[in-house]
């Protein structure tokens, strides 16, 4: 039956449902991780936008300082017509070099071409404003008388006009400061700061632009990861939930059921039904035998009624009780005879059926027993001295019984011996009982008689 039931379990094994939550906690982990790479990989875009955007800034300082240093140079050189500064100005053309520099390095930086390019644009607008520029140095040169070899080659090389060498010196000057002061210049000059202020609202608005994309997708990264932390957070939540249904509180009702020595409830995982139902089959069998190993220690295996050591007991238990009650104890008369007349067997028969005579005839309150071979007694609760005629009728009931047997059975009868008590079973209540037995067997056998307060009895009969 405990097979049946077992095969038909259902539940929730601890071993899959172990199984899944380490599978979704494994794809969880690999989510989370993926979703913090790709957060971090955003973060770094955001980063890198702005390292970009400081290099650029850099690039446009660079390339405004560069072009600014060499107009005032130039303009320096022509109002003070001294050599010094023209050779500044071609330092910063060939050695310091601070506006190619600027370009190179936004080339490393920057990839966008459209942005690169206004910043070349700026330089060569810069590159364009040198011709005028050299071309006054040239004429500053000139004026001044300074000896062609000890000039730059590239104011070396420049051809004046035949218009401008015919002008004096003052006006050479005049001219030369014209060139790099004129509106003319100054448009020129203004063209290149148009250039890098497009540049760099250009750069702004591209790192603006970046750094909103950067930032949409780091929030989007942000949102997939709070989910699955919620995720997370609430598979550990069923983990524990699980944990506390299939296996704490099965495990609680488990212990209390085996404390209390009871059946265990059928709950929790399959795995803890499967030992509920396995401890309750064993259960059920342990009780069985322990009920039969019991019944088999308190009964008499020939006659069904209990023992002596039962009998024994419940001396005890009604000494303890101090309340009215009689006993009787019961011979078979002549029995050895019924065993040699009939044989062994014949004789067990026939204490069976004394056996079953005393258990139909006796209250279901009354405690037949069987103290002896051929000897037994009753204990009658709440049974009082007046009800002996009653007692006495059931006897010789019996007694009329066995005087008249059926089926081959021989006749016996019973010799009986009672007496009563006002307090429980009293230390001599047996020992009286067993004189008024013998009082019976002495007067003829088959019969009944109580113990006598006043009568005397013969101590030589005493068993
Ligand atoms: P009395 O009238 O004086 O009692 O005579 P009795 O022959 O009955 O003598 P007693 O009571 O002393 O004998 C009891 C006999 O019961 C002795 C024994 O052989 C027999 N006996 C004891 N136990 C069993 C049993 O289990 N089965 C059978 N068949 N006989 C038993
Ligand atoms: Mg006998």
């Amino acid at each position: 039956m405990g097979q049946k039931k077992k095969r038909s379990l259902k539940g929730i094994r601890i071993k899959n449902a172990n199984f899944a939550m380490i599978v979704i906690s494994c794809i969880l982990y690999v989510l989370l991780i993926t979703a913090t790479i790709r957060a971090s990989n955003r973060y770094k875009d955001v980063q890198e936008a702005m390292d970009t955007y400081i290099a650029c800034e850099e690039c446009n300082l660079l390339l405004t300082l560069g072009s600014s240093y060499l107009t005032e140079q130039v303009r320096l050189y022509t109002v003070t017509t001294d050599t010094g500064y023209m050779e500044n100005y071609f330092t910063e053309v060939h050695v310091t070099k601070n506006r190619e520099n600027a370009v190179k390095k936004l080339e490393v930086h920057y990839h966008n071409d459209k942005i690169y390019g206004i910043l070349s644009d700026a330089l060569e607008s810069s590159n364009a404003l040198m011709v005028d520029e050299i071309y006054a140095m040239r004429l500053v040169a000139q004026a001044q008388g300074e000896d062609a070899d000890s000039l730059p080659e590239e104011v070396r090389n420049v051809q004046l006009s035949e218009e401008d060498l015919a002008l004096s010196k003052e006006d050479m000057l005049e001219k030369a400061r014209d060139l790099v002061f004129g509106s003319k210049y100054q448009d020129s000059k203004e063209e290149i700061s148009s250039h890098v202020e497009y540049f760099m609202d250009s750069i702004q608005n591209d790192t603006n632009q970046r750094m909103i994309n950067s930032a949409n997708n780091l929030s989007s990264t942000m949102a997939q990861q709070r989910v699955l932390v919620s995720i997370l957070f609430v598979e550990s939540i069923i983990t524990f939930i699980m944990i506390i249904l299939l296996i704490v509180k099965p495990l609680q009702v488990y212990v209390n059921c085996i404390r209390e020595d009871k059946m265990m409830e059928i709950t929790g995982s399959y795995e803890f039904k499967y030992l509920a139902l396995t401890y309750n089959d064993i259960y059920e069998v342990n009780a069985t035998n322990e009920a039969m190993l019991r019944y088999q220690a308190e009964h008499d295996p020939l006659t069904g009624l209990i023992n002596r050591g039962a009998f024994d007991q419940l001396k005890s238990i009604f000494r303890a009780k101090n309340k009215p009650l009689g006993l009787l104890i019961i011979d078979v008369d002549k029995f050895k005879l019924v065993n040699d007349g009939y044989g062994h067997e014949m004789g067990d028969q026939v204490l069976k059926w004394v056996a079953k005579l005393l258990e139909e005839s006796f209250r279901a309150t009354d405690y037949p027993a069987r103290i002896g071979g051929d000897e037994f007694a009753v204990i009658m609760a709440n049974v009082y001295e007046d009800q002996r005629f009653i007692i006495e009728a059931k006897i010789a009931n019996i007694n009329e019984t066995l005087q008249n047997p059926s089926k081959g059975m021989p006749k016996v009868s019973l010799s009986v011996g009672g007496a009563f008590s006002k307090d429980g079973f009293t230390d001599d209540l047996y020992h009286k009982a067993d004189l008024a037995l013998y009082d019976v067997k002495e007067h003829g056998r088959c019969g009944c008689r109580f113990y006598d307060e006043n009568q005397e009895y013969s101590e030589i009969k005493k068993s």
